[in-house]
């Protein structure tokens, strides 16, 4: 049993000691003392059913053995930084993760969070191009750093830095945008950017394959083909962030670009990799990743033993429990029954997403598309005390975001359609 601090200790010394930025999704906030697979265990030893999975940051599940085992072993070995010495264990997982790749993409760089891997994508691009114009879509979430944060395109997330060379072009969004799924015509953006707010030249393009943070949009069907087409024409470099749709999360594929049939020069990952382990990546072709010997280029604990460790038993428990085939089956079956929710409930305005990525937006009015953001709010906490944890996101907060642990059951999504159905029969 648990014998630390309570809740109530830990957020009193939050309040003192930590940022006052941090924020917690409910009124009375949860404290998670531990987790076994799919599942989160409070203070009480209270049983929740993760459908958030710390925000797609555990793949294979919580506390997973493999990943504890190769964890621990490790750091009983030795634990230190990726530099200066050799260790098998950066060389296993880079060897391991190339092999996951498409194309040419087959050198990897370690970081240790998903702004830093896009810091260095759009840097790559910048120095492989010449040029400094990057396109990123609007609604995108890239990161908090200078670079991520310019090309980060919600107002919620930027604070007010110089922001240079990067473009917003419109977003591919089926559900709220103008040209609703075709892909093309949205793409016509980027080839207009480049046109009129350009030299011609551009450094790059990135996108997730399917927004997290912006609320589980799935790129229009057709826009990638067509943006990375004019990227291309224009010199540049096109970067996919697989930091939440990766790792087979989407079940269809092992990466989330691949549904749109391109092949990225750079791809940039985080979170799931990991399963919770501080790791993120940059993996690119041989003749890119040249660029970086132009000058000293170091992080202490990119691709550190420890962490790498870890990220080559994720790969392998993945591969181990079929966990993409299992994201396809239970993910398709959870889109249907929350599919048929929708019919149930005016307030359920759009069920999207692919395999363990899925999002529900609430709408106060369906022609209007009106925000239901306090219902989206109560629906979560009314959920969390059926035991169910579901995230949320969106411009507007208004969309629950569904990525649990790649291991969820059928009986998990049934559980936790059917925690969602009670609470919204009772509003
Ligand atoms: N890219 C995407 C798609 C993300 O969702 C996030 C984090 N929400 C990041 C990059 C940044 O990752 P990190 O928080 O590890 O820096």
């Amino acid at each position: 049993p648990y014998t630390g601090p309570s809740a109530d200790q830990i957020l009193a010394k939050r309040k003192q000691y930590l940022s006052p930025s941090l924020f917690h999704f409910f009124s009375k906030p949860l404290n998670v003392v531990d987790g076994k697979m799919q599942y989160l265990f409070d203070e009480n030893g209270r049983r929740y059913l993760d459908g958030f999975g710390g925000i797609a940051t555990v793949c294979c599940g919580h506390c997973h053995p493999d990943v504890v085992d190769a964890i621990v072993k490790q750091v009983n070995r030795i634990q230190h930084s990726t530099v200066l010495y050799l260790n098998h264990a950066i060389a296993d997982f880079a060897e391991a993760l190339a092999s996951k790749m498409p194309g040419n993409l087959k050198v990897v760089f370690f970081t240790n969070s998903g702004t830093e891997a896009n810091e260095l994508a759009l840097m790559i691009a910048r120095l492989y191009t010449g040029c400094q114009d990057i396109i990123s879509l609007r609604n995108a979430y890239h990161g908090n750093a200078a670079g991520t944060m310019g090309a980060t395109a919600q107002s919620l997330w930027k604070f007010n830095v110089i922001q240079s060379g990067v473009h917003h072009a419109l977003n591919p969004d089926p559900y709220r945008g103008v040209f609703g799924s075709d892909g093309e015509m949205y793409a016509k953006d980027v080839q207009d950017i480049i046109d009129f707010g350009t030299s011609g030249h551009v450094a790059g393009f990135i996108s997730e394959a399917i927004q997290g943070v912006g609320g589980i949009i799935e790129l229009a069907p057709d826009y990638l083909p067509a943006a990375y087409k004019s990227i291309k024409k224009a010199g540049g470099l096109c970067i996919a962030d697989e930091v939440q749709a990766g790792f087979g999360r989407t079940g269809s594929h092992f990466w989330g670009f691949e549904a749109q049939g391109v092949v990225p020069d750079i791809v940039t990952m985080a979170k799931g990799i990991g399963n919770g382990i501080p790791l993120g990546a940059v993996v690119t072709t041989p003749e890119i990743a040249e660029v970086l010997t132009r000058r000293c280029y170091f992080n202490t604990f990119g691709g550190n033993p420890l962490c790498t460790a870890a990220g080559l038993a994720v790969l392998r428990v993945i591969e181990k429990e079929n966990l993409q085939e299992n994201a396809l089956v239970v993910g398709s079956h959870l889109k249907k029954r929350l599919a048929e929710l929708k019919d149930k409930y005016e307030i359920i305005g759009d069920v999207r997403g692919k395999g363990l990525m899925l999002g529900v937006e609430l709408v106060t009015d369906r022609q209007q598309k009106t925000p239901a953001k306090a219902e989206t709010l109560h629906v979560m906490e009314q959920m969390k005390e059926l035991g169910v944890l579901i995230g949320k996101g969106g411009f507007y907060g208004n969309v629950f975001r569904i990525t649990p642990p790649l291991c969820f059951t059928k009986e998990d999504a049934d559980f936790l359609v059917d925690a969602m159905d009670h609470t919204m029969s009772k509003m």
